[in-house]
């Protein structure tokens, strides 16, 4: 089947419910959809999870794409994010502590890419995935990333967002309320984050690279300006005890998101200053950022790529 050919993206890859729309999966992609993961099947499980305990019910898995946060509890599973695809079986493995994929009851995406939502296609089947309408859009069409030559084909029915809102929802469940809040042209077009308020917990999705320069996908809508902006306007949410899940890097707090911020607006500047000055992407990139920020060029970006990014986004 054509749905199989799939190419994932790259290692990265609310109280008041403005708009949301609620459509029904049909038993028929949900065939297809099995098929795709028996397909799947004939690979080698890849990889594992390392479990991270941030409360007594919510947890941080890290495996080999985006950070999944988990929510359990009697009333099952909220998973934000599910990884690649070729990371399926090892994330049914690490959930069989809470109860196993049998137990999920949402599963949240806070973006489109790959590397958040591979995993659409096996817990898809188990319960409602919930996304900003974008995210569906997006995943049920063929999506291009050109700068890194990444072709995401189209998802089938059972992997796509069922339930979609456009400004914000919230989800009551496990004593807990579940904010979901739109963050427009950040790090794509159809980003969420997750706030979950009784426990100050916060999961940024791809928002947030902890301690990196992040990919911000400017082709799909994403702006480093726009990023920077919305995360300022989350601050105000946060105190000194928040307990923050980045889409990539280590657990965070506060204080590492304000770093993050920092980062963001300095090396904006200085590429703005340069630009100023009548500089091309290349001299730019030739001259290079300041040294105070090289460490964020040890993860995943190199600081040409990233000055690329912003200039991108000016
Ligand atoms: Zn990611
Ligand atoms: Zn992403």
């Amino acid at each position: 089947m054509s749905l199989i050919r799939k190419r994932f993206l790259l290692g990265f890859l609310l109280s008041c419910i403005i708009s949301t729309t609620v459509l029904s999966k049909t038993e028929v992609s949900k065939a297809d959809a099995s098929k795709a993961g028996a397909a799947d099947s004939h690979h080698a499980p890849e990889g594992s999870y390392q479990v991270f305990d941030l409360t007594s019910n919510i947890k941080m898995l890290q495996g080999k794409g985006g950070n999944i946060g988990v929510l359990v509890g009697e009333e099952g599973i909220v998973l934000i994010d599910d990884d690649y695809a070729s990371m399926s079986d090892a994330l049914t493995a690490a959930l069989v502590p809470f109860g196993g994929v049998e137990k999920l009851s949402y599963i949240i995406n806070t973006h489109w890419h790959g590397d958040h939502t591979g995993g659409n296609h096996v817990m898809g089947l188990e319960a409602s995935i919930v996304a900003h309408e974008n995210v569906r859009q997006r995943l049920m069409t063929r999506q291009e990333i050109k700068a890194f030559g990444m072709v995401s084909e189209p998802y089938p029915e059972v992997a796509l967002p069922s339930v979609t809102f456009r400004e914000a929802l919230s989800l009551y469940i496990n004593d807990e309320q579940l904010q979901l809040i739109h963050l427009p042209s950040g790090h794509t077009d159809g980003d969420s984050i997750v706030y979950f308020k009784k426990a100050n917990v916060f999961h940024l999705g791809d928002h947030f690279f902890n301690g990196i320069f992040p990919f911000v996908d400017v082709e799909n809508g994403g702006n480093v300006l726009m990023m920077t902006k919305n995360l300022k306007g989350i601050l105000s949410l946060m105190n000194e005890t928040s307990l923050i899940i980045p889409g990539h890097g280590p657990l965070a707090t506060k204080l590492d998101l304000i770093s993050f911020i920092d980062m963001l607006s300095g090396t904006t500047a200085e590429v703005q200053a340069m630009k100023a000055k009548g500089l091309s992407v290349t001299q730019m990139q030739e001259k290079g950022l300041s040294d105070h920020w090289d460490d964020w060029a040890k993860g995943l970006l190199n600081a040409k790529t990233w000055i690329g990014i912003i200039d991108s986004s000016l």
